[in-house]
């Protein structure tokens, strides 16, 4: 417009001068300045018009402005594009996915995963909502979820024109989680069949070839005993551990004794100790130590600890078992229990990855000590739900330490 005004004055006193200096008569001066004053305006208001396609504000100012908060305020990363796929509006999510994409330019260019490029032109050829999935290598591996939405926006003349609106979703969670799934449901199957084969390996032998010898199948059925204890025991882990997770938004909320329940899971466990030639040195306070808990969950968790110390340290001939009150690294007390043998120790490749189902340092050694590979698994869930936390430390050939800390609760009032 301002362009407009200043053709018109240049007209206007170029006529002017030509009437003044009478090389030119009044009214077709006149007649010439309205036909230079409509070719000077007609462009530029076409000009605004053709604007209107290329950018939502130009339409209403207070829409585009409410266009561009919507874009901004959308959690997942949105780009605003027009019918030519140049960008209109981007929020910050979408400038960190694609650094790239600037505004008032075509996002083809800044987005070249093949995928989000056919699902655009797509939806904008179609003007229906179009979906893609593709894999992000940058910053990380990452799939993402693409969904294309042609939006209509009102132009000037009360008519509409056509915006895409590309919405981005990481979907790398929900996929990881079904992949855990889907690995938890392979692992557990393939647990339960080892024992299962080995069962019905025997009973065919014990019904034919040993069917008469009395000493074979004495040792048999000691094998298939072992075998059936340990898909038991595996069912009990797995039913705990999905117990346990069931219940994990919910903080157990009765007070006890950790002391006690200590003590309780290391006599359970001096058969095992003296079978394993190993000592159980016990430090705890002769005060009680309350924690807001589930005691069946703690026996669970201690005797997970104490037993893997047993099995997996025996070598070392000595588990300490030590409670402690501390301060955690943010400066709250917190109260610890501590396993500590002085086996083999883990190698510290292994250390981040020991909570996870199923995962063992050594599957055979884990298997010849009747593990499941799910003790650990449950130890972290039990003291997630008791809004505590599992450290472990471990110098290979010196030993192993297993800390579970939680917070404290004050003593009970007594009435
Ligand atoms: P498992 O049923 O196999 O014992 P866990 O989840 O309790 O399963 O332990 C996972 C693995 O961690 C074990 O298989 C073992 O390799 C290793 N581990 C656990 N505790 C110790 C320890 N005190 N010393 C050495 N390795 C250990």
């Amino acid at each position: 417009m301002r362009h407009s005004a200043i053709i018109l004055l240049a007209a206007g006193l170029a006529l002017a001068v030509l009437v003044v200096f009478g090389d030119l008569a009044a009214v077709r001066a006149a007649a010439a300045f309205i036909c230079i004053g409509a070719a000077a305006l007609v462009p530029w208001r076409l000009h605004d018009v053709a604007a209107s396609r290329d950018d939502v504000r130009a339409v209403n100012p207070v829409e585009a402005a409410a266009v561009a908060a919507v874009v901004a305020g959308m959690p997942d990363p949105a780009v605003l594009l027009d019918r030519a796929g140049r960008v209109l509006h981007l929020n910050a999510a979408a400038a960190q996915l694609a650094p790239a994409l600037r505004k008032n330019e075509l996002a083809q260019f800044a987005l070249r995963s093949p995928e989000i490029i056919t699902a655009l032109r797509e939806a904008i050829a179609t003007s229906e909502i179009r979906r893609a999935t593709y894999l992000d290598h940058v910053p990380v591996d990452r799939w993402m979820e693409l969904t294309v939405t042609p939006v209509p926006v009102p132009t000037l003349f009360g008519g509409s024109d056509k915006c895409m609106l590309m919405t981005f979703h990481d979907q790398t969670p929900l996929r990881r989680v079904e992949e855990m799934r889907a690995d938890f449901v392979a692992n557990a199957s393939h647990e339960l069949r080892t024992p299962l084969a080995a069962l019905s390996g025997f009973i065919d032998t014990l019904q034919g070839p040993a069917k008469d010898d009395v000493k074979a199948r004495e040792r048999f059925l000691g094998i298939m005993h072992n075998q059936a204890k340990r898909m038991a025991r595996l069912i009990d882990d797995l039913l705990s551990l999905s117990r346990v997770e069931l219940s994990a938004h919910v903080r157990p909320d009765t007070l006890v004794d950790l002391v006690p329940i200590i003590r309780q899971v290391a006599d359970g466990l001096e058969l095992l100790a003296r079978e394993r030639q190993v000592t159980i040195d016990i430090d705890l306070p002769d005060t009680p130590v309350w924690i807001a808990g589930d005691r069946e969950e703690l026996l669970r968790l201690f005797e997970n600890l104490i037993e893997n110390a047993l099995k997996y340290g025996a070598s070392g001939g000595k588990v300490v078992v030590s409670l402690s009150q501390a301060l955690s690294g943010e400066g709250t007390p917190e109260v610890r229990v501590m396993v500590r043998d002085f086996g083999p120790g883990i190698a510290p490749e292994h250390l981040p990855r020991l909570t996870e189902r199923f995962y063992r340092v050594d599957v055979g050694d884990s298997r010849a000590q009747g593990g499941t590979g799910l003790g650990l698994s449950l130890v972290k869930h039990i003291l997630n739900r008791h809004r505590g936390r599992l450290l472990i430390e471990s110098v290979p050939k010196q030993g192993a330490t297993f800390t579970a800390a939680f917070p404290p609760a004050m003593p009970p009032v007594v009435a």
